[in-house]
């Protein structure tokens, strides 16, 4: 079976079958004059992918007690927790069968019959591996909201810690980011437009109540949705410049981590979905029904990864995640406002606004 570059979103796999340099059509995604990979004659693929396929075990050699919800069938398994390919999962299963043709002969339960990670169901592993322990994130939530708020033992942050490592990334002094705030016609001097003074800033997902961390966008108009400018409202837009490299950790990595790097893959894939709940809410846009309460747990979690040390012995400077209000824009929450200056104020009339909705109840 022939499957190509393009067949793959993970960057491990698609930098092996480009070094393969052999050029052809793909019979899989029907692409032309493409780097591909025949599973007939190529064999650089089968260990990566084995050895991936081995953290899971196929639910007939599974204890009886393993829990139901935490099973899914292979072809499943990578197509929602791993970003490994580009095809539909009937495809990627026909592919995986042809890749692993030995493991697929030796083990076919493996592939279909539904699979779990065994460590899931220890707690001592989870204990020390999981960043939950062997809470679910609303037990967390419940916890510090109503039980113990400073020094709750529920997050285990040693995990926490290393698991930043594999989402951190630099920024380059000199970088650009925006911030609005909604204003009168004159808009907003340059001083006006940074973070609120220490103590006056209210509560949000990243940031306590009282401490001012800077809220930053990627662009102009992921930050006019983000301030919810309204149709006719004025809105001052500031132009931020980095002043110097620093690291961040940043949660929109998460889809692209690869299981194929060689370290810890049992562990990222028993925290891989605790990470995108706490990118998720962190990410949550905020509701005017929302309580004090609300944003603590994610608080929590910012307040500690402000406090690690990272490997080049600086602490992080921010955090990195999507914005909910505006499709591939990202916003990034610094902690310390000085590592920016504001050159530009632009002020935008906002000429109308475009609503999108569910319909709830239905
Ligand atoms: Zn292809």
């Amino acid at each position: 079976m022939i499957c190509c570059e393009k067949c793959f979103k993970d960057s491990e796999i698609k930098g092996i079958i480009k070094s393969l340099n052999n050029n052809g059509d793909c019979e899989t995604c029907n692409k032309k004059n493409v780097f591909i990979y025949d599973t007939e004659s190529n064999d650089n693929l089968v260990d990566n992918f084995n050895e991936l396929l081995g953290i899971y075990t196929p639910i007939t050699s599974l204890p009886k007690d393993f829990p139901r919800e935490k099973l899914s069938l292979l072809k499943d398994v990578l197509n929602d927790k791993w970003n490994i390919f580009n095809i539909d999962s009937e495809k990627i299963y026909s592919l995986l069968t042809n890749i692993c043709k030995e493991k697929y002969e030796e083990a076919p339960e493996l592939f279909d019959f539904p699979i779990g990670i065994s460590e899931i169901n220890e707690k001592d592993y989870l204990e020390s591996h999981s960043i939950l322990k062997t809470h679910e994130w609303e037990d967390f939530v419940e916890e510090i909201k109503t039980k113990n708020r400073f020094h709750t033992k529920y997050i285990n942050t040693d995990v926490l810690e290393v698991l930043c490592s594999f989402i951190e990334r630099p920024l380059k002094k000199g970088t650009k980011l925006y911030r609005a705030r909604i204003s009168e016609e004159s808009g907003f001097p340059v001083d006006k437009m940074g973070a609120p003074a220490p103590g006056k800033a209210s509560a949000g997902r990243v940031n306590p109540l009282g401490i001012n961390y800077l809220y930053l966008a990627d662009d102009r108009l992921t930050t006019l949705n983000e301030v919810r400018a309204g149709a006719y409202d004025y809105v001052s837009v500031g132009e931020f410049i980095l002043k110097e490299d620093i690291t961040i950790v940043d949660f929109t990595l998460l889809e692209k981590i690869s299981p194929f790097t060689g370290v810890g893959t049992t562990q990222l894939a028993i925290n891989m979905d605790h990470l995108r709940k706490i990118s998720n809410e962190i990410a949550k846009p905020l509701r005017r029904s929302d309580g004090p309460l609300d944003y603590l747990p994610t608080q929590y979690i910012a307040d500690f990864i402000k406090s690690v040390k990272h490997e080049d012995g600086g602490t992080y400077a921010g955090i990195k995640y999507k914005s909910t209000l505006y499709e591939d824009g990202y916003n990034i929450a610094f902690f310390d406002e000085r590592l920016f200056e504001c050159v530009e104020v632009c002020v935008y009339d906002v000429k109308g606004i475009e609503y999108r909705f569910n319909l709830l109840g239905e």
